[in-house]
């Protein structure tokens, strides 16, 4: 966590103080291109975190299990994600966009498949044992705060291949099965195709009949269970036991409850939690943060305040009359956060940090005031002469500083000579 401070985690929550929100959709930081963090739908500045769940969302969203239409984004995503995932690609692409992952290395761009990327992802075991074994399925499941918190336990249904048991995965009768006729048992099938005067072009595409297998049963002994597929799809309840403390993006494992293959090993069914955002807390690690709005007069007088816990309590929290918590303060409450997984009676800290709400312009009369300013601490005097400029202090529109910052990061960016570049005052 080198993280240090509370801004980090405070700025872009719509709660945040006003002078920390950043307005330009870079979240602050320079880059060349967005591209790829427009496709996972995060801001340049990131955290690995944030892309690594962006990425889980997006390609369970559009595996072409999911979304067969979708390949070209599936694809998209996961080249986006290879490159930010990796802190030394995204450096050499925030610094020189695409152009510059491009061209990086051997020349061509040579990113992995995208399977592969989801099934390291996933934990799905890569090629190699994808071949011995049947497809692993994965699937999301939606938990609040409050189910990982408390725990649950949920029911999933899923629709997953099972051996036929008519034909046990034969397809047929016993001894139905023939050598393919159309592709004469190699499974491919091998079309020539004229593409100029004198020029052949062969196309090797997978035989339609077997679909590759190079055996076939004949239609007349096919079984009628599965129709020659040897498995049937068949709808399966699994009960999903989410304990306390386990986290957002956690998986849990059913093995051998994936996909069943003729002479295969079956794949697993992988759960992946996906915890929806909670109103009022965030969780860090085991941590909760939550902010608090104080008036003025609670910041500096003390107040009781109550807190509804994720199981139903309600805490009572004392500033004590005396006490002074300025705008932005951290406190916090032991063993008031997530219960730790495994050992659910340890629990991280509850953190708040305090919004001190300010009274509106005139909120008091001027005549009150000289009141209210005899009792607070004494103003600092300034001697104003006749040789300092008196300016006018006006509202801070952010988005005019925006447009000098990025002005200057192009002139930066500009290795030419900089003669008639002149600072322009508006
Ligand atoms: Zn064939
Ligand atoms: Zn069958």
């Amino acid at each position: 966590m080198a993280r240090g401070g509370s801004q980090n985690w405070t700025s872009g929550e719509s709660e945040g103080r006003p002078e920390e929100q950043t307005t330009e959709d870079t979240g602050g930081k320079m880059v060349k291109e967005t591209q790829y963090y427009d496709i996972l739908g995060v801001k340049p500045s990131a955290s690995p975190e944030e892309i690594k769940k962006a990425y889980r969302k997006l390609a369970l969203k559009y595996h072409p299990d999911k979304n067969p239409d979708e390949g070209e984004k599936f694809k998209l995503i996961s080249q986006a994600y290879e490159v930010l995932s990796d802190p030394k690609k995204r450096d050499i692409y925030d610094q020189g966009g695409e152009q510059a992952i491009k061209e990086g290395g051997s020349g061509s761009p040579s990113f992995s498949s995208p399977m592969d990327i989801f099934d390291m992802f996933f934990g799905g075991g890569g090629r190699m044992a994808r071949e011995r074994r049947g497809k692993n399925v994965v699937h999301q499941l939606s938990v609040t705060l409050e189910d990982l918190y408390n725990g649950v336990t949920k029911k999933l249904a899923l629709q997953k291949n099972v051996i036929c048991e008519k034909c046990e995965g034969i397809g047929g009768k016993k001894g139905s099965v023939e050598k393919c006729p159309v592709c004469k048992g190699r499974g491919m099938q091998i079309h020539i195709q004229q593409i100029g005067p004198g020029m052949v072009q062969q196309i090797q595409t997978v035989c339609i009949e077997c679909k590759g297998q190079g055996e076939r049963i004949n239609p007349k002994d096919r079984c009628e269970s599965c129709n020659g597929a040897k498995v049937i799809r068949e709808k399966k309840i699994i009960e999903v036991h989410v304990e306390k403390g386990m986290k957002d993006g956690q998986k849990i494992l059913f093995h051998g409850e994936g996909d069943q293959e003729p002479e295969l090993e079956p794949g697993d069914v992988i759960i992946v939690l996906d915890q929806k955002d909670h109103s009022v807390f965030q969780r860090r690690g085991h941590d909760l943060i939550m902010k608090m709005k104080i008036q003025l007069s609670e910041a500096l007088c003390g107040f009781k305040k109550t807190i509804k816990t994720l199981d139903d309590r309600v805490l009572v929290i004392t500033s004590k009359s005396g006490e002074v918590i300025k705008h932005g303060d951290l406190k916090c409450v032991r063993n008031e956060g997530m219960p730790i997984y495994k050992s659910p009676l340890e629990k991280g800290i509850l953190i708040i940090q305090f919004l001190v709400i300010f009274p509106e312009k005139h909120w008091l009369p001027q005549d009150k005031l000289s009141q209210l300013e005899a009792l607070l601490p004494p103003r600092q005097k300034v001697r104003i002469t006749e040789d300092m400029d008196q300016v006018e202090l006006k509202e801070f529109n952010p988005n005019e500083q925006n447009w000098r910052q990025h002005r200057e990061a192009y002139e930066e960016d500009d290795d030419g000579p900089r003669a008639g570049v002149q600072c322009q005052t508006a």
